[in-house]
């Protein structure tokens, strides 16, 4: 059972049945406000107040931090709900995933669905924008991409962006309602970039000043850079495997795939939150989809969050120029989210690269599938995206609001209104409405 205090700290109590805390009432206690920090930076014309949320919300938010949240779980097995039933596993088996990749789709995004409402609010969308603070010049051969030196692109390299610029970008960001900064570096690692990091460093720490939550996508980092980072503010660290470990050699020849692995480890050993998805439409049959899908779902710990992009073809790149790579549609998009839903479903699946091809109706489908973020602003990199007007226009269609910064998700109100039944490792069984007194 949870409870509520009536001042601005949220306390959570549960009753936990595991190895730790056996049938011990546990409390926990977080703080509503955001993180804020202004080191290094002038940040007096950007700090703006916390997003408010209702009352209602605040009631209902689950600890932010992922491990405090998870904890609040170890006891149950699984969720179930209209007939579908759930679980947070580590132990899929490829053809476990396949058999549900695999379903026919109706039945598919039924399921997908009632996982998504079993664990979120299907209401709460996350707006993030995602800026290109380094762009071009990347020695790395990644077949897909415009910013690589080994490809002749529109992309001409530009030097790194200065901190005041990119945090004016980020109070933008957050004016147009995005909670999630993500900066992007086209390197194949950090390295001993020095300088440039000393300013990330100030980057992360003046973003995580206004209240946003903060990413980085840097490429490969080592253990000594991810605690920096983390001591920076920094919420969540980019890092995709991109497709199924036995297609990847064909995609990027310069990295291999136990470097990503690596990289993601130090992130997660560093305790910030890992954000590692794939690309569909890199010449990969549906058999990747489900491999990169199980090396996501058999991470000792689930990403907290699962990008879903689709390919963007670029002229002068080898997968812009190839003539046999079929499209991604709206089904393959839907496909892929649906079962990330369901094979990971307390994580966010993240709709990204590509949406510009989707009309609303088909970003409808993928929301529907169980995606609950979006990337907002005309840029995504180097390659266009939806105006922030447009993805106003369209939450309003769709009845979304945005997903706060630095606020855990909301206890889905499926749950709050009792019609999830939960069954504890114990074997117990309960419909459970979350008391907030
Ligand atoms: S995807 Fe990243 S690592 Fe690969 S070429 Fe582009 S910028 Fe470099």
């Amino acid at each position: 059972m949870f409870a509520r205090s009536t001042c601005s700290r949220l306390v959570l109590r549960g009753v936990l049945n595991n190895g730790r805390n056996n049938n011990k009432l546990a409390t926990r206690t977080l703080s509503m406000a955001p993180q804020a920090s202004s080191q290094g930076v002038v940040l007096d014309k950007y700090i703006a107040q916390p997003t408010p949320t209702t009352t209602q919300q605040q009631q209902q938010r689950l600890p932010n931090d992922v491990h405090d949240r998870n904890d609040l779980y170890e006891a149950e097995e699984e969720r179930s709900m209209a007939g579908v039933t759930a679980s947070v596993r580590h132990d899929w088996t490829k053809e476990e995933i396949a058999e549900i990749f695999s379903l026919p789709f109706h039945e598919l995004m039924y399921r997908s669905a009632t996982v998504h409402r079993m664990y979120w609010d299907p209401s709460e969308v996350q707006q993030c924008t995602l800026l290109s603070i380094k762009t071009g010049g990347c020695t790395e051969d990644c077949s897909y991409c415009s910013q690589s030196t080994r490809h002749k692109t529109f992309v001409k390299p530009t030097p790194t962006m200065k901190v005041q610029e990119v945090l004016e970008a980020a109070a933008r960001a957050k004016e147009a309602g995005s909670t999630r900064f993500c900066m992007g570096a086209a390197w194949r690692e950090l390295g001993n970039k020095k300088n440039a990091f000393n300013h990330i460093l100030e980057m992360v720490r003046g973003v995580n000043g206004m209240g946003l939550e903060v990413c980085c996508t840097l490429g490969m980092l080592n253990a000594e850079q991810a605690r920096q980072l983390k001591e920076a503010g920094l919420s969540a660290y980019n890092h995709n495997l991109d497709t199924s470990p036995e297609h990847y050699p064909n995609v990027i020849t310069t990295r291999s795939y136990q470097d990503r692995l690596d990289t993601i480890a130090n992130v997660r050993d560093a305790g910030i939150s890992v954000c590692c998805g794939g690309i569909l439409g890199l010449g990969e049959e549906e058999s990747d989809r489900v491999g990169l899908l199980h090396v996501l779902a058999t991470l000792p710990e689930h990403p907290e969050s699962v990008p879903i992009n689709a390919l963007v073809a670029v002229e002068g790149t080898p997968l812009g120029e190839s003539g046999d790579i079929d499209r991604v549609d709206a089904f393959d998009m839907a496909r892929v989210i649906a079962t990330a839903r369901i094979v990971m479903p307390r994580t966010m699946v993240r709709l990204s690269a590509g949406r510009l091809s989707f009309s609303d109706a088909e970003q409808y489908l993928m929301f529907q599938a169980g995606a609950n973020s979006i990337f907002n602003g005309d840029k995504l990199l180097t390659t266009s995206n939806p105006e922030f007007d447009e993805d106003q226009a369209l939450f309003a269609k769709l009845g979304f609001s945005g997903k706060p910064a630095h606020k855990g998700p909301l206890v889905a109100p499926a749950e709050a209104q009792g019609e999830v039944e939960i069954t504890h490792v114990s074997g117990s069984s309960e419909q459970r409405a979350p008391q907030f007194a």
